[in-house]
């Protein structure tokens, strides 16, 4: 089979390699599309747990083409995707049931070998049936499951508003998650106007377009956008750059929560006044990929609640992955870019 490889950060090439075969327990899937993530330009540059020799790619659909032993949950041809995390099961926090917390966790296509490639090879509990869903659905399943976290994290209180700072897919995902978590209005801010017109056609109750190059100057017409006029119950960060982080806090209402959800480089810093986070007991809170929202996700993706219409905007061959990674960091029309094999 023909895969993405990494020798090491920003060297790789497209390879013919043995296709994999399952092991009992596995499952070989015949890789349909993976999505591209922001992750996988910090991979790129060998951050976040990258592990060399590598193949990227942790959102995929798929169909099932060849089953493992003792694998009885699938069946040949069914249409599957893959959750790319797996936690260790033997350290504290997986032995305490927070398997999110995993000190020695794995993951598809950083660490693992991935999807982009024709097949990938994954033990039966990572995969899950997405048969009968729109392809350009099934392949949101991992960036709508890391957002469904981001919703369990935050514990929206009935009746709040909140401000999605970060119109890219994973943002536009979440934005939905938590309205339908119980949010009355959802604002999405970004810099680039066709992606506040998709963040409106799938529901947004308001899109303002701010200045990336002036993140505290959007201050005053972000929180005069609010319902009350007087800033957000939840202020969500993502975008990943820390001048946006630093708009968080001076966003929200008192009582209210800033959820880190952006990716940043692991030696920036955020700044905030803490009489501040202390007079109005803000709370922050981060949230890290996920673990076990699967099955949540994909129900809210067949039942509507969370939509993916328009988000995708590039597609790419295995030979264009360069193309790709290049049009995701650069290119102002790129949303979801998705390699087809
Ligand atoms: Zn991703
Ligand atoms: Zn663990």
């Amino acid at each position: 089979m023909r895969a993405v490889r990494y020798t090491a950060p920003t060297e790789f090439e497209v390879v013919e390699i043995q296709t994999p075969q399952p092991a009992a327990g596995q499952v070989l899937i015949k890789v349909i599309q993976t999505g591209v993530c922001g992750t996988d330009l910090h991979l790129h540059h060998g951050d976040f747990d990258a592990k060399f020799p590598m193949i990227p790619g942790h959102e995929v659909v798929g169909t099932v083409a060849a089953l493992g032993e003792g694998v009885t949950r699938f069946s040949i041809g069914e249409q599957v995707t893959v959750n790319p995390n797996l936690p260790c099961g033997l350290c504290s926090y997986c032995l305490s049931g927070r398997v999110i917390l995993c000190e020695n966790s794995t993951g598809l296509g950083s660490n693992m070998p991935g999807f982009f490639a024709e097949y990938g090879c994954v033990p039966e509990q990572l995969v899950f049936s997405v048969e009968g869903m729109g392809v350009d659905t099934a392949v949101f399943t991992e960036p709508a499951s890391c957002a469904m976290h981001g919703l369990e994290t935050l514990n929206v209180r009935p009746g709040s508003t909140a401000l999605v700072i970060g119109a890219g897919p994973t943002g536009l995902l979440l934005a939905q998650l938590i309205a339908s978590g119980g949010a009355t209005a959802v604002t999405v801010a970004g810099p680039t106007p066709f992606k506040l017109e998709t963040a409106k056609a799938l529901g947004a109750t308001n899109a303002v377009l701010i200045d990336r190059n002036d993140a505290a100057g959007n201050i005053e017409a972000l929180r005069a956008a609010s319902p009350s006029g007087d800033g957000y119950d939840i202020v969500v960060e993502a975008t990943g750059a820390t001048t946006v982080g630093d708009i968080c806090v001076p966003l929200t209402r008192n009582g209210g929560t800033v959820l880190i959800y952006g990716v940043t480089r692991a030696d920036e810093v955020m700044t905030f006044h803490p009489y501040d986070v202390f007079r109005r007991e803000i709370t922050i809170k981060g949230s890290f990929a996920e673990m076990t929202s699967f099955g949540a996700t994909i129900a809210a993706l067949r039942a509507g609640r969370v939509r993916t219409d328009g988000i995708i905007t590039h597609r790419f061959s295995l030979d264009e992955y360069g193309t790709a990674l290049r049009t995701l960091a650069k290119d102002k029309t790129a949303h979801k870019v998705v390699i087809v094999p």
